[in-house]
């Protein structure tokens, strides 16, 4: 595999290149879905680390139809007039609606004026086979992605933030989605309580066996409105420095299948909402000193893939 741009990895941007022709904007678009583990039926309050926004921070708020949304969000988008126009429901677990409203979303999503592909975001046990199958039948009109969190494979570390499904079904729903030819990206968070080095890298040598499309790598961000942010102001607990974070993540790079996309190697999240650890904010220091530290390393995406 030949990587693009300098980088020791497959970026989002070769993916896009090659998938879509250049490069795609995500228009954030929200369809109104909550979530299992915050309504009861599988928990009450969320992951501990979920701000109670479902992880979408630039979603649109508003229950206003997906045209509208779709409308508002193309006139932020001075950018890159030209790009791809992806509709992302990034918010909450878009395929917890029941399947008659799943395929009205999909439905009128895919009729938006110039759209170019769909990414859903959403947990493994919200999906089932009549979701899945609906998902494959859109697929067959246009570039549909879905995103899984997973964020730890250790049941322990999921009960500690009250993730509230297990491994198996996570399995399972990946396993319906793969099985239709449906791109997935799984999220994997480095830093979590009580995780050590050894347990991340595990993490991402299952998920590397699974030979998931793409991963989004994340360090545990403390965000106001979330329960950690609770447990953090009580009793504050040590989080991965930017060196341990980069060591981490660079051996989780060289795990992976080098098709695999690195989507995502540093967190997004807004100022104004992060209380902990503040160096992921300046998120260019951080790609250069993954890249930095691939590059002393003589280390690429792949070199320690074990199949
Ligand atoms: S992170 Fe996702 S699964 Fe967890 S509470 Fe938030 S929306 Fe639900």
């Amino acid at each position: 595999m030949q990587y693009q741009n300098g980088k020791r990895y497959r970026t989002m941007s070769q993916y896009c290149g090659e998938k879509y022709g250049g490069r795609i904007v995500k228009i954030p678009l929200c369809s109104g879905a909550t979530c299992p583990n915050r309504d009861g039926s599988k928990g009450f309050g969320g992951c501990s680390f979920c701000s109670g926004d479902g992880g979408g921070e630039f979603a649109p708020k508003q229950p206003i139809s997906l045209l509208l949304q779709y409308e508002e969000g193309i006139k932020f988008n001075l950018k890159w007039p030209d790009a791809v126009k992806v509709g992302y429901f990034q918010a909450f677990s878009n395929t917890y609606l029941p399947i008659e409203q799943l395929e009205a979303m999909l439905a009128q999503t895919a009729k938006l004026p110039d759209i170019g592909g769909i990414r859903i975001a959403t947990r493994a046990d919200c999906i089932d086979e009549r979701k899945a199958d609906l998902l494959a039948k859109y697929a067959e009109q246009l570039p549909i992605e879905v995103e899984l969190g997973l964020q730890t494979i250790h049941e322990q570390t999921s009960q500690i933030i009250n993730r509230c499904h297990s491994l198996e079904e996570w399995q399972a729903g990946f396993s319906l989605l793969k099985q239709r030819g449906i791109y997935v990206c799984a999220h994997l968070i480095n830093g979590l309580p009580d995780e050590t080095e050894q347990m991340m890298l595990d993490s991402a040598k299952w998920l590397a066996k699974q030979r998931v499309d793409g991963v989004k790598l994340h360090m545990l961000h403390v965000i106001r409105g979330s329960q950690l942010a609770v447990e953090y102001k009580t009793q504050p607990f040590e989080l991965l420095s930017l060196e341990q974070y980069v060591e981490i993540v660079c051996k989780q790079i060289r795990i992976f299948h080098p098709e695999t996309v690195i989507e995502r190697l540093t967190g997004d999240g807004a100022k104004s909402t992060l209380i902990a650890p503040t160096w992921t904010l300046n998120k260019r220091n951080v790609l250069n000193s993954i890249d930095k530290r691939l590059s002393q390393l003589e280390a690429w995406q792949g070199d320690r893939f074990e199949g």
